[in-house]
């Protein structure tokens, strides 16, 4: 994945040489002056993936304009790298409590820098989410381990998660009671048979309630299936 970052610092000599050092390191990246220019070009152009702000600008200062980045729920999620010449430990406070993703104090070496880059943009990946699976007016949530029939949230047992999961992820097909014991509880449990009965019963009771109970199948001599149709 490319990344593309912005460099908003009004020194010049300092403003190439980032340019450089960041392009070496293979990442896209351009570079304004101004504070005024950042959130001109933040507005026009595709969001860059972090910002290298410097914190004494001319204009709106870099701590000002992080203050109206987090603010703002379009750039809230921009991480920034605050860049300063000064180094105390108030400043520092300072600058984090602003909303800056961190901090780098000139002079700095090109390593440290992209070592923060890295490591800022390393905590603000994207978690994956995982899509909630949905079968008619069912959805199970396999974030929150959560049933949701009629967008009624319903809390199950883990047991019964997984089996639904499983269920949901295999219609229409039959189960014996032995396959489910290995896909669900794990080949190396030992669970009787019986057990898959009760888990199935107390899954049609949660059913039930919202007429979804005939969705569990009984087929007599081999075991259960899950399906829409009858
Ligand atoms: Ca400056």
């Amino acid at each position: 994945m490319e990344l593309t970052i912005l460099i908003v610092e009004d020194e010049e000599a300092i403003r190439e040489m980032l340019l450089m050092v960041l392009k070496q390191s293979g990442l896209k990246t351009l570079a304004v002056e101004s504070a005024e220019d950042a959130l001109q070009f933040l507005a026009d152009k595709p969001l860059p993936d972090l910002l290298v702000l410097d914190w004494m600008l001319p204009g709106i200062s870099g701590i000002k304009l992080t203050q109206r980045l987090k603010k703002d729920e379009q750039y809230q999620q921009l991480p920034i790298i605050l860049l300063t010449a000064r180094g105390e430990e108030e400043d520092k406070i300072k600058g984090l409590d602003c909303g800056a993703d961190d901090y780098i104090t000139k002079p700095f070496s090109p390593k440290e820098l992209i070592a923060r880059i890295k490591a800022v943009m390393r905590r603000n990946m994207p978690k994956e989410k995982t899509a909630p699976l949905v079968v008619g007016r069912i959805s199970l949530n396999q974030e929150q381990h959560r049933l949701n029939i009629d967008n009624q949230n319903i809390d199950i047992s883990p047991t019964e998660f997984r089996l639904m999961q499983f269920f949901m992820t295999h219609q229409d097909k039959v189960y014996t009671r032995t396959q489910l014991l290995d896909y669900v509880w794990g080949r190396n449990t030992y669970v009787e048979e019986r057990t898959v009965d009760v888990h199935i019963r107390r899954l049609r009771k949660i059913l039930a309630r919202y007429q979804c109970d005939t969705l569990i199948q009984t087929v007599r001599g081999f075991g259960y299936r899950f399906s829409l149709a009858d």
